[in-house]
């Protein structure tokens, strides 16, 4: 495997604001964050999801030769008078013949779909347009009038040009991709390798589902979100399990899943509260570069970097594990996943930065008194009316404890920090759940 030292992160991400505005921490990240894993070839039949570390030029033109798009008869328009559209048979071309003889003049040649066009050749006609006829053992096929030159057969490059960029350093590879990769010849491609994705849980009423449990505990279902999310990102996930809410266990889990991992991602802790370990311990092992956000759900998120060198806390360099402490709610961590993590993960493993696309819907609901200066994400649903149009309706509990409001919604409701209120009808951006590959 190819793995060249990791490249330093761009570790300036210095800011003077308590809290930081939604649109403030993805410019800070998409601006400061760049790859920082090693690339790799591989088979393209394993390379769905991942993502391009070479531009992807074509060696030919695809199609490589001018081919039938039907099954039928070619022939030369300039022959179609002289014959009065009756042609001989001269030859059949079927897909896969290698280089056909030209066709023979004033004849037609019978073609099927995908065969090369045999050269004097300029117009193909479907087989059922045609009638056939036999006289003394030859074949001859009437072509019906009105047919336009140059019917029926596809161009050599018209797909593809030869020398043409058809994919792009750091693009992520769907089917169709890998599809057009193929069609091109190429058998290997070079991409990043994963990511490799820490999960920590904290919180001592926490405990893995399967086990029985008790008055006060809870099952930790924010490592199952986040491993579930992280499928789409192509990472690989490394289980820390549950850490107790105690500072010494909490850096002891961090500095151990820093030295065998790129990325951390906590849940729980991140907060003011006695219990909460996660900015203390940070700040400790290692830089905090942002907490505290201007959003709702997820306020207390937290981004940093830990160092793995001999002296935790000093400078925090190319060796560095990136940070990322989430909330505990769920609600809170997939918000926080969805909106800074995922397009994060994306950066470092050598894509782009996707921003989700919002699309203005006519709200069923009201808000009155929305905190200002800070970015509510609701959970949101479509609904289709009688007359067709679409509205989206807001899950009625803000709870972000609430992960039956996930399962029921479609997407988020994005309002912005500006508005104080939302009337009944009034556009708001709505991000379904796709945006973010989740289907
Ligand atoms: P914290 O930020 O640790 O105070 O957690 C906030 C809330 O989220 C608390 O009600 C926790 O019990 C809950 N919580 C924390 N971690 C998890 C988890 N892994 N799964 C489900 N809920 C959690
Ligand atoms: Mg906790």
């Amino acid at each position: 495997m190819n793995l060249p030292p990791r490249q330093l992160i761009d570790d300036c991400f210095l800011h003077d604001k308590d809290r930081l505005r939604h649109q403030e921490a993805v410019d800070l990240l998409n601006s400061r964050l760049g790859v920082i894993v090693g690339s790799n070839e591989l088979d393209l039949s394993k390379a769905s999801g991942r993502i391009l570390a070479d531009d992807i030029i074509a060696p030919q033109n695809v199609p490589l030769h001018n081919n039938a798009a039907v099954d039928g008869y070619a022939f030369c328009m300039a022959d179609y008078a002289i014959n009065e559209g009756r042609f001989p048979i001269s030859a059949r071309i079927a897909a896969g013949d290698l280089s056909p003889e030209p066709l023979a003049k004033n004849s037609a040649a019978r073609i099927f779909t995908g065969a090369t066009m045999p050269k004097g050749a300029d117009s193909v006609v479907m087989q059922e347009d045609c009638v056939i006829d036999d006289v003394d053992g030859k074949s001859y096929v009437s072509i019906p009038d009105g047919l336009k030159p140059g019917a029926n057969w596809r161009k050599a490059g018209e797909d593809v040009k030869s020398g043409e960029k058809i994919l792009t350093v750091g693009q992520k590879l769907r089917p169709q991709d890998i599809a057009a990769i193929a069609s091109t010849g190429q058998a290997r491609i070079k991409v990043w390798n994963k990511l490799r994705v820490a999960l920590i849980s904290t919180g001592n009423e926490l405990l893995r589902p399967g086990t029985k449990i008790a008055r006060g505990q809870i099952y930790d279902s924010n490592h199952f979100l986040l491993s579930a999310l992280l499928q789409a990102s192509c990472v690989e996930i490394t289980d820390y399990g549950i850490i107790a809410d105690n500072k010494e266990a909490i850096a002891g889990a961090l500095l151990n899943a820093a030295s065998n991992n790129d990325v951390i991602l906590t849940t729980g802790g991140a907060s003011r509260g006695e219990e909460d370990h996660i900015t203390t311990v940070l700040d400790e092992i290692g830089r905090r570069h942002m907490w505290q956000m201007a959003i709702k759900p997820g306020r207390p998120m937290m981004f940093g970097q830990i160092s793995t060198g001999d002296n935790p806390g000093d400078n925090p360099d190319k060796n560095d594990c990136l940070f990322f402490g989430l909330p505990g709610n769920p609600v809170a961590v997939m918000v926080c996943f969805l909106m800074y993590a995922q397009p994060s993960l994306a950066m470092l493993s050598g894509g782009k930065w996707k921003d989700p696309v919002r699309y203005p819907i006519p709200a069923d609901f009201e808000i009155k008194n929305k905190k200002p200066d800070r970015r509510e994400f609701l959970r949101g649903q479509l609904v289709k009316s009688d007359d067709g149009n679409l509205t989206v309706s807001k899950y009625q509990h803000d709870g972000s404890g609430m992960i039956s409001s996930l399962r029921q919604a479609g997407g988020l409701i994005e309002i912005e920090e500006n508005k104080t209120s939302v009337q009944v009808g009034e556009f708001v951006n709505f991000i379904p759940f796709s945006e973010f590959g989740i289907v």
